[in-house]
């Protein structure tokens, strides 16, 4: 018997794979994902524990699982098995097509790969769906549809992703057999495991005489790639998109991912919605194409897109046929928008044309108020990061050599608590790509060149998303520099500084608890001083001040040798002849 994979198995017991892992796990059998392929005695140990579960009782193991003698398929018949248990699924909402997008390096078969997928899996083909420039499109296995976005590359990719948009649900990394990873194939993986969208690796063109499926296997392996036939996570299919060999397996995978990711969408709740594509027409105006990944647009909306607005005159499909409604997981092209609104930007649903309005003069007004700069320098950075113990970092170099020797120092950098993580690293000019990738988490991100500068479009881009970039030519600075930006990036770190003593020597008591009424006997007593309760040598609370004052007046300071009514907070088992330590916290520099 040939080696089955998990999700084969589960359709033959007529259960989802999603239900199978899960009950794997229970029996023994942890860690197993749906692409992972499983020998012929485990195959049988599997169908055993499923019929000793009593799921299907009466069923007979499989002549070929038992003496793996034939290749056939099994065929269990689905209805003998008992209804699968929901186990964590969601339950609001319906299944909806997953939202492909494909990546790679130039002339790996990105183009080659839709072409090919459009040719031999279009769905509503007998409709006539010769496509139009939609920028995307429905292929269709056993009754499933998977939309395909028609950009390919990562700029397109992570351009929609600058703009805060989530758009794609699973990522295709096409790399070619005759080539295996190369400079974009990293920059692709980087940009997709920032997006923590899932990936399928796609080996083309295994057609070739000097195609190596090995050494992509093994370069895949040493970026912690493992592929699952060799033991890891990474899902890959061979493929020949030129010759369409393998293409079926692959959109069978894309199926399996999208069950495991259980993608749901309620056609009746509020839109989600990203522009993939936009222009103006000199016959139609404003021409904008969007997938919707949840919700319903209809024909007559009055929809929002960043400050465009306008009311959905019509919708067409793929085929250029008009259509009333885009269903979620479909793409279509929208006509009546005022002004070409941006790719990337977000679909909004208003109720009426003045709400419409609004929203979008809102964000116009938004969009202009935004004076905020690049970080030109560290403190700019800092001024407008957010507050997190996080930096990333991509990290650019003129050679491999510096780039390596610059990862080495930086990794090699302790500054204790600080999530520092390398984004992407690469050899050249900082460029769009490297922004676009920076720019959704531009306020806890810097891009590093080292021997190299921001390319003149890259550094357009830049001061548009308001992403840092530092560049130096001495590693020393660098290195520097990035340990002063971890440090900063730390947890203040605070200690306590006595700046008083005082006695208590009468208490009164008031609606609000207990006042203490005090003598400073050493230094000062602050409004926002902190009290450690000293009884017999003996600690009995710590506490913030809740009230301080002098006669019936609130007071921020009482020096020593005056008398002051004091309450701590949350705190009113305080006695006469107790000693208050007073202490400020005081941020320790690092
Ligand atoms: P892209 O830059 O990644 O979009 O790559 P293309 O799809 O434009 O393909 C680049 C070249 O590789 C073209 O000449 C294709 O015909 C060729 N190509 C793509 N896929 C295959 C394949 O599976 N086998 C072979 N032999 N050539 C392929």
């Amino acid at each position: 018997m040939a080696k089955k994979r998990i999700y084969e198995i589960a359709k033959e017991l007529g259960i989802s794979s999603k239900e199978l892992i899960a009950k794997l796990d229970e029996m023994g059998m942890p860690g197993l994902k749906a692409a992972n392929s499983v020998d012929e005695e485990e195959y049988t140990l599997i169908l055993q524990l499923h019929r000793d579960e009593g799921e299907a009782p009466d069923q007979e193991l499989p002549a070929d699982a038992a003496d793996g003698s034939s290749e056939q398929a099994v065929s269990v018949d689905a209805t003998k098995a008992e209804a699968p248990k929901k186990r964590d699924r969601r339950t609001d909402g319906v299944p909806r097509p997953p939202i492909v997008s494909v990546l790679g390096h130039i002339d790996h078969g990105k183009t080659t790969l839709l072409d090919a997928i459009r040719k031999s899996h279009l769905a509503g083909r007998e409709a006539g769906g010769i496509t139009q420039g939609i920028a995307a499109y429905q292929a269709e296995l056993h009754g499933q549809r998977i939309t395909f976005i028609d950009t390919p590359g990562h700029k397109a990719f992570s351009g929609m992703r600058a703009r805060g948009a989530h758009v794609t649900d699973i990522a295709i990394l096409v790399v070619a057999a005759d080539d295996s990873i190369m400079a974009q194939t990293v920059e692709a993986i980087d940009h997709i495991h920032a997006a923590g969208v899932p990936m399928i690796v796609a080996i083309n063109k295994i057609d070739r005489p000097n195609a190596n499926v090995d050494k992509v296997m093994n370069d895949l392996a040493q970026r912690g790639m493992t592929a699952e036939t060799w033991g890891g996570d990474t899902i890959t299919v061979e493929i020949s998109a030129l010759q369409g060999e393998n293409i079926e397996e692959l959109l069978e995978m894309i199926l399996l991912v999208s069950e495991m990711e259980d993608l749901r969408a309620d056609p009746n709740g509020p839109v989600e919605a990203v522009i993939i594509e936009s222009h103006l027409s000199s016959g139609r105006g404003a021409v904008a194409s969007a997938v919707v990944r949840d919700g319903t647009l209809r024909e007559k909306d009055w929809v929002v897109a960043g400050s465009t607005c306008g009311r959905i005159k019509a919708l067409l499909d793929e085929g250029g046929k008009r259509i009333s409604e885009v269903a979620p997981g479909m793409a279509a092209e929208i006509l009546g928008f005022s002004d070409v609104p941006e790719v990337g930007s977000a679909i909004a649903v208003a109720k009426s044309q003045s709400e419409a309005r609004k929203v979008a003069q809102q964000c116009e007004r938004a969009e202009k108020q935004q004076v905020v700069e690049r970080p030109r320098s560290f403190d700019d950075f800092f001024a407008q990061a957010e507050e997190t113990a996080k930096l990333r970092l991509v990290l650019k170099a003129s050679s491999t050599g510096a780039l390596e020797a610059a990862r080495r120092e930086i990794e090699a950098i302790d500054v204790g608590d600080v999530d520092l993580e390398i984004l992407h690293a690469g050899v050249g000019v900082i460029s769009e790509s490297d922004i676009l990738l920076a720019s959704p988490v531009a306020e806890e991100c810097l891009i590093v060149g080292f021997g190299v500068k921001a390319d003149a479009k890259a550094a357009k881009v830049a001061d548009r998303a308001k992403v840092a970039v530092f560049t130096y030519d001495v590693i020393y600075d660098l290195v520097e520099e990035v340990e002063g930006a971890l440090k900063r990036r730390l947890a203040p770190e605070f200690t306590e500084s006595q700046i008083g003593i005082v006695e208590v020597r009468d208490l009164f008591k008031v609606p609000s608890g207990v006042v203490a009424g005090c003598y400073v006997a050493d230094g000062r007593v602050t409004r926002r001083a902190h009290v450690r309760v000293v009884r017999n040598d003996e600690e009995i609370h710590v506490g913030e001040i809740a009230s301080l004052r002098r006669f019936e007046d609130d007071v921020r300071e009482v020096q020593a040798g005056r008398e002051c009514g004091l309450r701590i907070r949350d705190f009113d088992g305080v006695e006469v002849g107790d000693r208050l330590e007073v202490f400020e916290m005081e941020e320790v520099v690092r």
